[in-house]
């Protein structure tokens, strides 16, 4: 057995990589251990997933149209794809995606060559020796083998830079093996939830990705659940703007439930807004959620409307009965955060439920539990 460490490349990219390496890895890891923002890896570096890494690059020879003069894609092959449409719709300047999938079948076929074992590649000087992060485009020196690493696959804030009181023109940029294993991580090991509001002569598009991390130390088996959870998981809700404690419930309320785990798991959330063709990426934001996957699995297991009504919160566009959403941020908060006000909660919910007249079981079901929360408050605020 071997271990490896991620790069370093912030929070959000060794996340990616690390997820995209479990994925190729699988069962072949032992654990994964978290220290500050990168990650070790231990396991058998020898065996990839290679029909996984054949069928990545099969789906990209389809879906590239190369001519002479220019890339281009091909939409119907993508929309067919659960992995590519995935990076299609976390990217938010649409005239990279022909550059970047082009980067990743590169990528991919040195991942598939290179078969050597990964603790050969992944050790501590990674990152130095293959002359890996920012790079200004005037740098004529930089490796030209190495990929620009485009949002959301890393946390950079537009495309300049201030360096030395001037702002240059810089990106970011990594190796084949780290660019292959944060796009397969983004797949895998990401929910996105993309909310388009459409407005008089603009649309503003949101995306949430919610990754699940561990928050020390977990298992292979472990490790290869969350992403079962998260794996080709994309959302995506019109005319409604979502706060990121309602995404979070939402997120992690729909589907199987996931039980609480042995170990502590934490939620990595960043988001990135396009508005008017700006930009922007907001703070990226880690949470310990062990309390709120147990409060979840007891809510559905006492109310089995829970994500029926949470539904309901997130369809409700009638202009006059707007507050869906603000409701369901009140409760997300009381869960998350135990900020809330429980009793305005319920009572907040309750009309709700009568004023559209929803069907959705005994409301004094969901009450009981959200107030059984309420005694053990103190104990929740403890962790
Ligand atoms: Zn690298």
């Amino acid at each position: 057995m071997n271990c490896i460490i991620t790069p370093g490349h912030g929070i959000i990219t060794d996340s990616l990589i690390m997820h995209g390496i479990i994925k190729v890895y699988g069962n072949k890891i032992s654990r994964v251990i978290r220290v500050g923002e990168k990650f070790v890896i231990c396991g058998d570096f020898n065996t990839p997933n290679t029909s996984f890494i054949e069928l990545m690059k099969e789906e990209l020879e389809l879906a590239i149209n190369k001519t002479d003069d220019k890339t281009e894609i091909n939409k119907d092959i993508v929309s067919s794809s659960e992995y590519l449409s995935k990076i299609r719709d976390a990217n938010i300047n649409k005239s990279v995606l022909p550059i970047w999938f082009n980067s990743f079948l590169d990528s991919i076929n040195v991942l598939e060559e290179k078969k050597e074992d990964l603790s050969k590649i992944y050790d501590f000087k990674h990152k130095e020796e293959n002359k890996e992060g920012r790079k200004s485009t005037k740098n004529k020196r930089r490796s030209t083998k190495n990929k620009t690493v485009y949002l959301p696959l890393g946390y950079i804030y537009g495309k300049y830079w201030v360096n030395n009181k001037k702002v240059e023109d810089v990106s970011y940029q990594v190796c084949n093996h780290c660019f292959a294993f944060s796009n397969i991580g983004l797949q895998s090991g990401v929910i996105l939830i993309n909310t388009i509001v459409k407005k008089e002569n603009t649309t503003d598009e949101t995306k949430t990705f919610i990754s699940l991390i561990p928050d020390s130390e977990i298992s292979g088996t472990d490790a290869l659940l969350l992403q079962r959870f998260t794996e080709g998981k994309t959302i995506t809700i019109y005319d409604t703007e979502m706060t990121i404690p309602a995404s979070l419930l939402y997120s992690l309320s729909i589907g199987e439930t996931l039980y609480s785990f042995n170990t502590n798991i934490s939620v990595l959330v960043w988001r990135l807004k396009l508005s008017n063709q700006f930009q922007r990426a907001l703070q990226p934001l880690i949470l310990n959620i062990n309390t709120i996957l147990d409060k979840i699995a007891l809510i559905k297991a006492t109310y089995p409307y829970f994500t029926k009504l949470l539904e309901y919160f997130i369809s409700n566009k009638d202009e006059s009965n707007k507050d869906g959403m603000v409701i369901m941020t009140e409760l997300a908060r009381y869960l998350i955060y135990s900020t809330e006000d429980v009793y305005k909660v319920i009572r907040d919910i309750s009309m709700f439920v009568s004023k559209n007249n929803l069907d959705v079981g005994s409301v004094k079901d969901l009450a009981e539990v959200l107030l059984s929360f309420q005694y053990s408050k103190e104990f929740y605020r403890g962790q």
